[in-house]
């Protein structure tokens, strides 16, 4: 068997909301489509993939540099054992061949959206559903059957409108989430607050089923401003504080709020995410990491960061994936992790699950489709199946 053609266009965001950081409306996604010689229901077996939201498509070091080495590479050199699926580590390598390791910037999202569509191809060709394919070659045969989920929300409305924002917590429970978030930082501390008790209150009071995110917003000194101010509402986490870089602002900000931390979605290689555990301060009983695998230079390099963070005494059931990806689904299940957000209403098509799946009580349940399960995600599908044909 062999990779046949390799293809990547650019697709847009349907997206209006803005963080405290950037405006989603200007965002653009990378779209890969690995096509094979392998033939299922008389159709060649055909691998999707995207980045996750966040950074911008990258077709420029797709189509100049990733597609051409694996292209370019001896066909059987990029198998397994068996000579009958594809490798992905082997894929991994041919693609970062001639890369010079750290600085991985833009790469790793080029790198992600290639490594998510090799991945739902070998699982297609296996005829297993990717969380099965990972729970079997890397976890023993464990998967979770049911992975904790909760919507990436509560952005700021152009209007600055409460009730909108209370309406959108409100549609997340009545979808079955109990565990919401909500961003903070783009307004000034006191309007934050207010927005914060507003959330509280739809979820009947309860500061331990809402997560803020500040988007790597905060100075030393706001940070710190914010924990005092959220204090006593015992949230479920307090997400990028300051910039995601800054570990020693991460670890100074440990000293004055002890409520849980979560953190990691813009550190794109295991070696950052080592470097976040050992200097940013973190407690592994109480905080989160949560890298993004479809920003992250994909499943392959997520293997990799699980290692690391078990390697620095973090156990896995604290990741929690960032980017409400169906890959973070996959690898939450197969890998036993601590769960992924998901986008009920954001970054669509690319956002949430296959549309038969189920929340209950805080909880989602596993596809059975073969591969990642974007054939189950119709908007989706409709978007990346051109791309394979
Ligand atoms: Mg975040």
């Amino acid at each position: 068997m062999r990779i046949v053609d390799i293809r990547e266009q650019t697709g847009a965001l349907q997206t209006s909301m803005r963080n405290a950081f950037i405006d989603f409306s200007q965002m653009t996604v990378s779209l890969v489509a690995v096509v094979t010689d392998v033939v299922r229901d008389g159709k060649p077996v055909v691998g999707y993939g995207f980045n996750a939201n966040g950074r911008y498509a990258q077709g420029g070091i797709l189509r100049e540099r990733l597609i051409p080495r694996i292209l370019a590479a001896d066909p059987d050199t990029l198998l397994d054992e068996t000579g009958d699926n594809i490798d992905p580590f082997a894929v991994f390598g041919a693609m970062m061949t001639n890369e010079k390791p750290g600085g991985h910037g833009d790469r790793a999202i080029a790198v992600a959206a290639l490594d998510m569509a090799v991945w739902d191809a070998v699982a297609k060709i296996a005829q297993v559903p990717l969380w099965k394919l990972l729970a079997d070659r890397f976890n023993g045969g464990n998967a979770d059957g049911r992975v904790l989920v909760y919507p990436g929300g509560g952005y700021y409305y152009p209007d600055g409108n409460l009730n909108k924002l209370r309406d959108e917590m409100q549609s997340y429970l009545d979808d079955g989430y109990t565990i919401v978030k909500m961003k903070i930082g783009a307004a000034d501390l006191a309007t934050d607050l207010k927005r914060i008790e507003t959330v509280i209150d739809v979820v009947g009071g309860d500061g331990g089923r809402l997560a803020v995110d500040a988007n790597g917003k905060f100075d030393l000194e706001t940070a710190i401003a914010y924990a005092h101010g959220m204090k006593p509402y015992g949230l479920f986490w307090y997400e990028e504080a300051g910039d995601p870089l800054d570990y020693a602002l991460q670890a100074e900000l440990a000293n004055h709020y002890e409520g849980p931390f979560a953190t990691g979605e813009n550190l794109f290689s295991h070696q950052d995410i080592r470097n976040l555990l050992r200097y940013g301060g973190l407690d592994p009983q109480k905080d989160w990491i949560m890298p993004d695998p479809a920003l992250a230079m994909g499943l392959t390099e997520g293997l990799k960061i699980i290692d690391t963070a078990e390697a620095e005494n973090w156990p896995r059931e604290r990741i929690v994936l960032h980017g409400g990806t169906q890959l973070a689904l996959a690898m939450s299940a197969g890998l036993q992790l601590g769960g992924t957000e998901t986008y009920p209403l954001m970054f669509q098509p690319y956002g949430g699950f296959a549309d038969d799946t189920p929340i209950e009580n805080g909880f989602t349940t596993l596809p059975d489709l073969p591969g990642l399960g974007i054939e189950g995600k119709a908007k989706l599908y409709e978007v990346m199946k051109p791309l394979g044909e």
